[in-house]
């Protein structure tokens, strides 16, 4: 039962990289990055990848209108391959704010002419003039902190190929953190993760490699993009985090892989969660 009172938060895709469907991943779920926030009344959505498609079907199961806040970290296809098939767009009564930064490379265009022309038009047959709801867009300059009314969004750039964005959300005293794709560094914590998650309830963190993964000589995976779970566990402790939760799954890590990580990383750090497909949690401890 949703109230005003509630700061929860649902997990619709946990993937990086690829949708990875097939019966070794049915438990953690196949569906690339989506996370939706219940936050007073509000909804609010980061990225849009496979797991959108998901989150409208839940949406238009609602009564109409619907009226949510969405957030884009950047633009790499597990982050938007959802967006044309976010079926509320479709829906004259239904409202959308678009929030995002255009990436470097594009800088001459803002928000709404990026998403209509690079997020959906080239990767959708489907015209733009086809978009029924109304569609309002907010261009984020990365690092500044905005309200939408008493809920307060604060933003950092992310160690991420082209960039990304990591988002921190507080609302009566009560914080969660989105912060996929961003990689660590090899000789510090990096201080604007640290600071995104400082004392947060929930830390969402791109844990897609394991140490042995990232660092091993035949495959390394350094300069990609991407953390490890380990890495998550030092940002935790030292931020003061009180659940870290591991994101952004690699597709080649089957259920069997993933249990096995969740066992190692519960050992390091009790009360850490790995991401699942439906998983819900709350900000507001009880
Ligand atoms: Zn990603
Ligand atoms: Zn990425």
């Amino acid at each position: 039962m949703e109230t005003n009172s509630q700061f929860t938060v649902k997990f619709w895709g946990v993937r990086g990289s690829i949708p990875s469907p097939g019966e070794e991943t049915v438990n953690y779920g196949g569906n690339t990055s989506c996370v939706e926030m219940h936050i007073g009344g509000k909804h609010l959505i980061f990225d849009g990848g496979t797991g959108l498609r998901a989150l409208g079907k839940s949406l238009q199961a609602e009564a109409s209108p619907h009226h949510a806040f969405v957030f884009f970290t950047h633009y790499h296809w597990d982050h938007i391959q959802g967006v044309p098939f976010f079926f509320p767009t479709f829906n004259e009564e239904d409202c959308f704010y678009i929030h995002g930064q255009v990436p470097p490379d594009e800088e001459m265009m803002q928000m709404e002419e990026h998403f209509n022309h690079r997020v959906l038009h080239v990767n959708s047959p489907v015209p733009v003039a086809d978009i029924r709801a109304q569609m309002k867009f907010h261009d984020i300059v990365c690092g500044e902190t905005f309200q939408l009314d008493d809920i307060t969004i604060e933003t950092a750039p992310l160690n991420h190929p082209n960039g990304a964005m990591g988002y921190r959300v507080t609302w009566q005293d009560h914080t969660a953190v989105y912060c996929t794709d961003t990689e660590h560094f090899p000789d510090r914590l990096d201080e604007n993760v640290l600071h995104l998650a400082r004392n947060a309830d929930i830390f969402i963190y791109d844990a897609m490699y394991t140490d042995e993964e990232y660092h091993n000589s035949k495959s390394p995976k350094v300069g990609w993009g991407h953390s490890t779970w380990q890495e998550g566990v030092k940002i935790a402790d030292a931020a003061g985090v009180r659940q870290l939760v591991i994101f952004h799954h690699e597709p080649n890590h089957t259920d069997e892989i993933l249990d096995g990580i969740a066992e190692q990383v519960k050992e390091a750090r009790p009360g850490s969660v790995l991401a699942k497909e439906g998983m819900e949690l709350s900000a507001i401890p009880e």
